[in-house]
């Protein structure tokens, strides 16, 4: 394992050294405070433990920012819209499950709002209430609850999923009229990109420890 004199607060050695054991072969080892941009590894097998990415809280703060301003976008521009002789139809994400609501289908209505719209808000919006605050070292009211919420809402955000399923369908749509691309779906591509660029720029592990050394700072 790479040594390093404690430099950046993460992780905690406030109470002495702490221990961690290998996902891969369960050696327990001392877990040493890294500088930014380095990464502990196994001493038994080499697989990699932790790593303290460089800029975490920043980059979690930017790219969850930029996520809100796409999911706006997203919401206020239509992402098809389809040419079928003398009807002409602008569809956006909520429109779409409100037509899917009124044809009879409540379950796929309600299940695509949630994984499309408030699975993703609850992740991005979560992660910037707590990252924001956290980058000067202040945990606001309810962020760890908020942090458990938003980390239970990730495996549900499936824009990614509805974004290769608006593309699939316009291939099939092809048939039916001429299809335009609107300022939503590139929106929505962009939306996607900052969600996973937010929720891969800050180890879970990372979040925790500082929200905790942030918690304890403030009691
Ligand atoms: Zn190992």
């Amino acid at each position: 394992m790479k040594r390093h004199l404690p430099a950046l607060s993460w992780p905690r050695l406030e109470e002495g050294p702490i221990r961690v054991a290998c996902h891969f072969c369960d050696a327990l080892q001392d877990a040493p405070r890294l500088h930014e941009g380095d990464a502990a590894h196994c001493c038994r097998c080499g697989e990699l433990l932790y790593q303290n990415r460089p800029r975490s809280l920043a980059r979690a703060t930017g790219f969850s920012s930029a996520a809100l301003i796409f999911m706006a976008l997203v919401h206020s521009f239509p992402s098809i819209t389809i040419d079928a002789g003398s009807v002409r139809r602008e569809l956006t994400i909520l429109e779409a499950a409100a037509a899917m609501w009124r044809d009879g289908n409540p379950a796929i209505s309600l299940a695509s709002v949630f994984f499309t719209v408030i699975a993703p808000l609850v992740l991005v919006g979560g992660l910037l209430y707590v990252a924001a605050p956290l980058r000067f070292g202040i945990a606001l009211p309810g962020a760890a609850a908020v942090t458990r919420w938003f980390q239970l809402c990730e495996p549900w955000s499936m824009l990614e999923v509805f974004l290769l399923g608006i593309l699939v369908a316009l291939l099939k749509l092809g048939a039916v009229g001429d299809i335009h691309l609107g300022a939503g779906l590139w929106a929505l591509a962009g939306l996607v990109i900052c969600t996973a660029s937010a929720i891969a720029g800050i180890d879970r592990l990372e979040l925790w420890d500082r929200l905790e050394i942030a918690l304890n700072r403030q009691k």
